[in-house]
């Protein structure tokens, strides 16, 4: 094995990637079939009849010292979902290769390797030990090379979406050593900066076969943004960057990035998290008082899951006092459990008040 690219899709290893208008906004630009006016605004702060430029190197440089990693290892996405979505593409050949992951996890690392024609194959979180993961049924069923074809993707979500639980830095380390060569380990970390933990970009300069997503979606505030980072080895950042559409990121988003990376609004961040998890453990307090509910399961994140007597009365009555709730009871091992998100003080009351609020006797609907 000389190159984690080896793992790639043969007919896009050497392949060359669309090349993009140059982005220089200082010049007469007759070269990429713009509109020469501008209607949707006067103009002056967003170009916006013009291409984007590409996120610019002080953005970079931000996004570098804030993971801990070097420029050619990071790759700007529309979202975390589009960074999936761009792994499966590049690294799984319709019909002949498969992507693992861990249920109950992520519905889009299913979504997208069903898009792209990838197998399946699931490992199940052991529900038994607080949704650990089974790291021995991982290596093993990523080391069988089935008629479903060779394992090339490995989804590790940590914390966990919808359970809360965090994976340990060794465990990444073990898996990545154990399927060196076979398989990329691709760790979504959406929701690492309410756990408290660096994550595990740190390590990627030893583990070739890491790769780690980040978004700026939860703790950052920019969902509608739509923001994701990925971070691997050059080889691998460069081959996704090939399979990216060009001009990936809109003019107006590359501005809001640039303004969320300045140091007083990652400071004022920091503060907003405090508040957050300050807010999930009184939610947690009163939740483990109140009749309806079985079980809170420790979380790492900005929501808890929780299981409840009766979800579905929960969930009718979180509905009547307009407040929006995940219920996952479909989910197999979650049958009555529903996923809250930690959102204001306000908010958070309006939940609790709604979990209180008295039945509807039958009959009584409508008056
Ligand atoms: N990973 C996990 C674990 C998530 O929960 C989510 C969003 N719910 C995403 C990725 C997608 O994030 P983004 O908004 O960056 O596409």
């Amino acid at each position: 094995m000389n190159s984690v690219l080896d793992l790639a899709r043969e007919d896009l290893r050497s392949r060359r990637g669309y090349l993009a208008a140059s982005p220089a906004r200082d010049s007469v630009r007759l070269h990429a079939n713009e509109a020469p006016w501008c209607i949707a605004t006067d103009g002056a702060e967003a170009r916006v009849n013009w291409y984007p430029p590409p996120v610019s190197g002080d953005i970079i440089e931000r996004l570098c010292s804030l993971y801990s990693v070097a420029a050619g290892q990071v790759l700007v996405t529309r979202g975390s979902d589009e960074g999936i979505d761009i792994l499966m593409r590049s690294f799984c050949a319709a019909g002949r290769d498969s992507v693992l992951y861990c249920p109950p996890t992520f519905g889009m690392y299913r979504q997208c390797a069903e898009i792209q024609g990838a197998a399946i194959v699931e490992v199940p979180l052991l529900a038994d030990q607080g949704f650990a993961l089974d790291v021995d049924g991982i290596v093993e069923a990523a080391q069988v090379e089935s008629a479903r074809g060779a394992v090339k993707l490995v989804f590790v979500c940590t914390p966990n979406n919808p359970t809360g639980n965090p994976v340990a830095t060794d465990v990444i380390r073990h898996l990545c050593c154990e399927l060196s060569g076979r398989a990329l380990v691709v760790v979504d970390e959406a929701y690492v900066e309410f756990s408290g933990r660096p994550g595990v970009a740190g390590l990627l300069d030893g583990l070739p076969n890491l790769v780690v997503l980040r978004t700026l979606s939860k703790a950052f505030g920019l969902a509608g943004a739509r923001c994701g980072v990925v971070l691997a080895h050059p080889d691998i950042i460069n081959l996704l960057r090939s399979v990216l559409p060009p001009y990936v990121l809109p003019t107006p988003v590359v501005n809001l990035l640039d303004q969320a990376l300045q140091p007083e609004r990652l400071l004022l961040l920091r503060k907003n998290i405090d508040g957050l998890l300050q807010e999930r453990e009184r939610v947690n307090e009163a939740l483990a008082r109140s009749p309806h509910v079985v079980k809170i399961w420790p979380s790492a994140a900005n929501f808890l899951l929780v299981r409840f007597r009766d979800a579905r009365g929960v969930m009718q009555r979180c509905e009547r006092g307009s407040v929006l709730l995940r219920d996952f009871s479909y989910v197999p091992g979650l049958e009555n459990c529903i996923r809250v998100t930690i959102g204001t003080a306000e908010d958070n009351r309006r939940f609790l008040n709604a979990l209180a609020m008295e039945d509807v006797a039958p009959g009584d609907a409508g008056q």
